[in-house]
């Protein structure tokens, strides 16, 4: 007997709902250098160890009205998004691309991305558990029927690093000769540091989405990207003048409509070129 797919598409959801729990420890965990097993969560405002009926996801956050069960201490409402949003993001991809090994990959990206997204907004760092841990399972995952074969992904990651490489490379020798310049500049070289315009972690992140999305991939993420950067940063740094860019967000989200509408926009954009030859 076939399962319903409202069954299918609840249990993807409830999986998915359960890594955006573990999610949540990753990101607040990794960027601390702390573990993400051990020891279990607890309240940062009493200490109190979190038992499994108030780690329930999104649920229990709803029940205890967003507040400590012990001290009443305020639980950020991030946490019950990100379930949240990782509970939707396994259950579209299972809707989008039917139950099977695409759906995985999709998901498992998407996955990678908001947490990507939310350590590099936050502590501006993207740890390498997501970067070369998501590359390794990439390149696993290509050895699974119906995507990227394991030439492509790993081709993908090599072009991912190469590109990154070289516009890190530019942009930092711009800086060295003063072609870049800004107060927030003026400021670094005061302190003595050696400025950069992109960290290693952007360039270890891009060969991990190679690995999901291939070389065409990786340029059109690179290009949404920047696109999604300069849109939403432009009208910030008029603003407020001063505000490091995390790339790595823009990258993200650049990597999963890349995943999700890449072919489409690629035939889109070939069939704009045809209809442009006379
Ligand atoms: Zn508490």
């Amino acid at each position: 007997m076939p399962v319903p797919e409202a069954v299918v598409l609840a249990f993807a959801g409830i999986l998915g709902a359960m890594l955006g729990s573990f999610l949540n420890v990753c990101v607040y965990r990794l960027p601390r250098n702390e573990s993400v097993v051990a020891p279990r969560s607890r309240c940062p405002g009493c200490g109190m160890p979190i038992a499994w009926y108030d780690n329930v996801p999104v649920l229990s956050y709803l029940a205890l009205r967003g507040r400590c069960r012990h001290c009443a201490a305020r639980i950020s409402v991030q946490y019950p998004l990100v379930e949240l949003a990782i509970g939707l993001v396994w259950a579209g991809a299972v809707a989008w691309f039917g139950l099977g090994f695409a759906a995985l990959r999709a998901a498992v990206l998407a996955t990678l991305a908001v947490g990507i997204a939310l350590t590099d907004a936050r502590h501006y760092t993207i740890p390498d558990e997501f970067s070369l841990g998501g590359l390794a399972a990439g390149l696993a995952l290509s050895f699974a029927p119906g995507g990227l074969g394991p030439i492509d992904a790993a081709v993908g990651a090599g072009a991912g690093f190469a590109l990154l490489w070289v516009v890190k490379a530019a942009g930092d020798w711009a800086l060295a000769r003063g072609l870049i310049r800004g107060e927030e500049l003026d400021q670094v070289l005061e302190e003595g540091e050696r400025p950069s315009t992109l960290g290693l972690g952007d360039l270890k992140m891009m060969a991990m989405v190679g690995s999901f999305v291939g070389w065409r991939g990786v340029l059109l993420t690179a290009f949404l990207g920047s696109l999604a950067g300069v849109a939403v940063f432009l009208p910030l740094l008029l603003v407020k003048r001063r505000a490091p860019v995390p790339f790595g967000v823009f990258l993200a989200f650049g990597a999963v409509v890349s995943m999700v509408a890449g072919d489409w926009l690629f035939a889109w954009y070939r069939s704009f070129l045809v209809s442009r030859v006379p």
